[in-house]
C-alpha cells in the first residue's frame, strides 16, 4: 500500500494533537515511505502523518526553492522556532497557500518569514533547518498538522467563513472522508 489515502478536514484524525514517536521500527519507515510516495502523487509540498490517517508527530516535505537546491526529507517529533508573524490581511497573491486536506482550494494566510525546526530523522540522527519564505511556511502548516491544527483554522474572518461554505458545499467535515492520489474522483 505505499500510495495511502489522504483523510479530508473533518476526520478526528486531523482534529487531534499527534503522539511522539517512540518506537522507530520499520513500521515507521514503511510509513515515511508512503508518505514520500503519497506526498509526490498528490502532487504535494509536504504531508504531516495525520493526513494519512497515523496520529503520529512525523511530517515530510519536498521544496524546490528557485534560489537554493532542492529540499526533501523527514522530521519526526520536531520542535519549531518562529519569527514574529507580521501584523495585518495576507496577501492574496503572495501568501495564499492550500492544503491536501482540504483539496483544491487555496487562502492566503499570514506566517512567520523565518522558521528553525528541529527534531530527528529515521536513524534518530538530529535534524537542523534554517528555513525562510516558502520553506518556512512548509514547516509551519506541516507542524500544525501535528498539532490539530490545519490552515482554516488560522484564516482570517472573512476567509474562514469563505473556507467553511466550501467544506459544507462539497460534504466535507464529517468523519470517515479521504480521496486517493493517482484516482480522479474524491471518494468516501
Ligand atoms: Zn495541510
Amino acid at each position: 500500500m505505499p500510495i495511502r489515502p489522504i483523510c479530508i478536514t473533518g476526520n478526528p484524525v486531523l482534529h487531534t494533537k499527534a503522539l511522539e514517536v517512540t518506537v522507530f521500527d520499520e513500521n515507521l519507515q514503511q510509513l515515511v515511505l508512503d508518505m514520500f510516495e503519497t506526498m509526490d502523487e498528490a502532487p504535494g509540498v509536504g504531508l504531516a502523518a495525520p493526513q494519512v490517517g497515523v496520529n503520529l508527530r512525523v511530517f515530510v516535505y519536498d521544496w524546490d526553492a528557485e534560489d537554493s537546491s532542492p529540499q526533501r526529507g523527514v522530521v519526526i517529533n520536531p520542535t519549531l522556532e518562529l519569527s514574529e508573524i507580521p501584523d495585518g490581511p495576507a496577501d492574496l497573491d503572495a501568501e495564499s497557500e492550500g492544503c491536501l486536506s482540504i483539496p483544491g482550494e487555496r487562502f492566503p494566510l499570514r506566517r512567520a518569514d523565518r522558521a528553525i525546526l528541529r527534531g530527528v530523522d529515521l536513524d534518530r540522527a538530529p535534524v537542523h533547518i534554517e528555513a525562510t519564505g516558502w520553506f518556512a511556511r512548509i514547516f509551519q502548516h506541516e507542524f500544525d498538522h501535528l498539532n490539530g491544527i490545519l490552515y482554516a483554522d488560522r484564516l482570517e474572518e472573512i476567509h474562514k467563513a469563505e473556507c467553511q461554505k466550501i467544506v459544507v458545499e462539497r460534504g466535507w467535515g464529517k468523519d470517515g472522508l479521504s480521496w486517493l492520489p493517482g484516482e480522479e474522483h474524491l471518494e468516501g
